[in-house]
């Protein structure tokens, strides 16, 4: 037998767990009832493929593998003794019959972190939010939870189509072993030393409460073994007798009408199914009769998912055939800006062995698919209109995906422009681009926006000024992807959107005669900056627009902005240089130096230290920052 070392990680985290979960100790459950299940799910659809996949090579048949044929959980207990434990010891024996684990799968999955999201969670978890329980409560701890009451755990496993079972042992600390074991039938047991303060969880009546509290709703059978004192007719014990009974209700939530179902039934199957200390924001119950059949229950968590922007996040969503478990694979299920939905949808009319590879170019799966996301979306708006309050809590967490979904899914691009929400000049909460037309002037073009920084900086930048002056409002889209978002939306119900970091927009502000007069008026200073500042700009312009500020950077039309090449360099892809327009303010006293002076060297480096300067207020870096840097002390000299 060989002693292994937990992953780094893996120590980590049961560290983690054991010092900010204590109070909740009895999560561990819950937990493992929990894989129980899905080892019971996985064993079903198994089954039921097996009969027409070559994959496993054996046959579709509950006795050849060892299993007998109800799937169920069944939960039992040893009371020992305090004062002689390790002789009596105190233990809680969780077995399912399901898909079971081999050798392999049992180092892979209990001795090392499978996900690497939650690894990454872990290293980003500061200390104050590591002592925080709910934080830690909201990323589902699962298996390693049971070491908070346990100083010992055995796991012996015999996996499905294999005729071997083996032992995993670890007292939780840095390792574990692993030895060939004998079972009988496939399946896992998992066998809790439990530790002297918690020898209370050896209890009939706890172990009932913390089903029925937490895992009620388990789609199949959790049996308890318990023993009870025998009695004569004078009520003297006369020994004990073993008793097996189900404790709890067995049945799939989603399948009961919705008019016997409370909100608290909705509230409680979704923080034990998803592991949530916080109960959703709302949930969506829907049964589809007609051409598809089909039961959907949806729920938007309190909080979005902390990893929702991990690569390998996995959406919440599983499908079911019949109430069989089939997959969670996001990508059929719901597309991917929906990722932060978690639920089931359970289809009559899908074959029971479909497999999940067909998945993706099944009429039925998409006609679900396509029906879920309109309700979900008709939801959404719906609160927007009803309770703004909710919607507001709603639009701080998911703002970011619903505004992927603009250039994600253009069939739904219509109802996906009215449930985003942007920060605006005009209001100071969210607004959605409805209310800014119903506020838009008579006279004005264009839905006006300003892309690339925070709410402060966009808030108070000089280009806003000329719309202040003029009463025109002006969204400001302060969310990284509102560069994309902005140019993909192009027009709100025939209104064009248009940045006012963009020379059409300028234009669109000024009359014929206004832009012929600035353009004269301008063409010597333009003329004096081009000359100064060479192939350092595309173009120079001179606005009436500005104030306060000597020079603004702008870009044409349909060029990239500053902003958005800065990004894409970021992301490894550059290839899309455009050289800044500078918006020049002819008013200002120190444009009017530099248009005055005869003085070659120094207009070349006032003309570069505005450019520069220009370039820094929207949050670029100079071109070369030790050159803009002593050019200014050259200046200031
Ligand atoms: P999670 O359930 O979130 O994946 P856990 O730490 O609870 O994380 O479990 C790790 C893995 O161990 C599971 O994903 C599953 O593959 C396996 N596992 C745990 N319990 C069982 C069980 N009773 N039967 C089969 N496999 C199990």
């Amino acid at each position: 037998m060989q002693q292994k070392q937990f992953k780094t990680e893996v120590s980590d985290l049961l560290h983690l767990i054991i010092h900010s979960l204590y109070s909740h100790k009895e999560i561990f459950l819950r937990e493992l009832v929990s894989n129980a299940s899905d080892a019971l799910d996985k064993l079903k659809y198994k089954r039921l493929t097996a009969g027409t996949s070559a994959e496993n090579g054996v046959e579709n048949s509950a006795e050849k593998n060892g299993s007998d044929d109800e799937l169920k959980i069944n939960i039992s207990y040893t009371e020992g003794s305090n004062e002689a434990e390790k002789e009596a010891p105190w233990t809680l024996t969780i077995s399912d019959n399901g898909i079971g684990m081999t050798e392999s799968e049992l180092e892979e999955n209990l001795g090392t972190i499978a996900h690497s999201g939650t690894k990454a969670f872990l290293k980003s978890l500061t200390d104050a939010q590591k002592a925080d329980s709910n934080l830690i409560g909201q990323f589902g701890v699962g298996f390693y939870s049971v070491f908070m009451v346990s100083d010992r755990v055995e796991v012996i496993s015999r996996a499905y189509g294999s005729d071997k079972a083996f032992k995993w042992t670890s007292e939780g600390r840095d390792s574990y072993t692993i030895e060939e074991a004998s079972k009988s039938g496939v399946g896992t047991d998992i066998v809790i030393y439990l530790n002297s303060d918690n020898t209370n969880f050896a209890s009939r009546w706890r172990i009932e409460d913390l089903v029925k509290e937490y895992s009620n709703h388990i789609a199949y059978p959790i049996y308890l073994t318990y023993e009870e004192n025998k009695y004569d007719d004078k009520y003297n014990v006369t020994g004990k007798e073993t008793k097996t009974e189900q404790i709890n209700s067995a049945e799939a939530l989603w399948t009961r009408p919705k008019s016997e179902l409370k909100e608290e039934d909705y509230n409680d199957f979704y923080k034990n199914s998803y592991s949530d200390t916080e109960k959703p924001l709302f949930y969506l119950h829907t049964k589809a009769e007609g051409t598809t059949e089909y039961t959907s229950l949806f729920f938007i968590p309190a909080k979005a998912p902390f990893d929702m922007y991990h690569s390998d996040y996995k959406s919440g969503v599983k499908l079911y055939v019949k109430r069989v478990y089939i997959t969670d694979d996001d990508k059929e299920l719901l597309p991917v800006y929906l990722r932060f939905v978690r639920g089931i949808i359970d289809s009559e009319d899908l074959p029971l062995n479909v497999s999940r590879e067909i998945l993706q170019q099944n009429r039925i799966m998409s006609s679900i698919r396509s029906a879920s996301v309109k309700k979900l979306l008709s939801e959404f708006r719906k609160i927007a209109e009803q309770n703004p309050e909710l919607y507001d809590k709603f639009i701080a967490e998911y703002n970011r995906p619903l505004k992927e979904g603009l250039y994600q899914d253009y069939a739904n691009r219509d109802d996906l422009l009215e449930l985003v929400r942007f920060r605006s000049t005009a209001v100071d909460g969210w607004t959605s681009l409805a209310a800014y037309k119903e506020r838009m002037k008579a006279d004005q073009k264009s839905i006006y926006y300003i892309t690339g920084g925070s709410y402060e900086i966009l808030k108070n930048s000089p280009l806003l000024s000329a719309y202040k002056e003029r009463g025109i409002e002006v969204l400001l889209m302060t969310d990284d992807i509102d560069e994309f978002v902005s140019g993909s939306i192009g027009r709100y119900k025939e209104t064009e959107l248009k940045a006012v970091n963009r020379t059409d927009a300028i234009d669109d502000l000024m009359t014929d005669d206004e832009k012929k007069k600035a353009k004269e008026e301008g063409e010597s200073v333009a003329k004096r900056f081009k000359d100064a500042l060479g192939d350092r700009v595309k173009d120079v312009r001179v606005s009436a627009r500005l104030r306060d500020v000597s020079a603004v950077i702008v870009a044409d039309a349909n060029d990239p902005t500053m902003q958005m090449q800065q990004l894409f360099r970021a992301m490894g892809q550059g290839g899309m240089e455009v050289k800044p327009i500078l918006e020049v303010n002819a008013e200002d006293p120190f444009v009017k130096r530099i248009c005055e002076s005869n003085d070659d060297s120094f207009v070349k480096d006032a003309a570069s230290v505005v450019l520069d300067s220009a370039l820094l207020a929207q949050g670029i870096m100079p071109e070369n920052p030790a050159e803009f840097a002593s050019r200014l002390h050259a200046l200031l000299g």
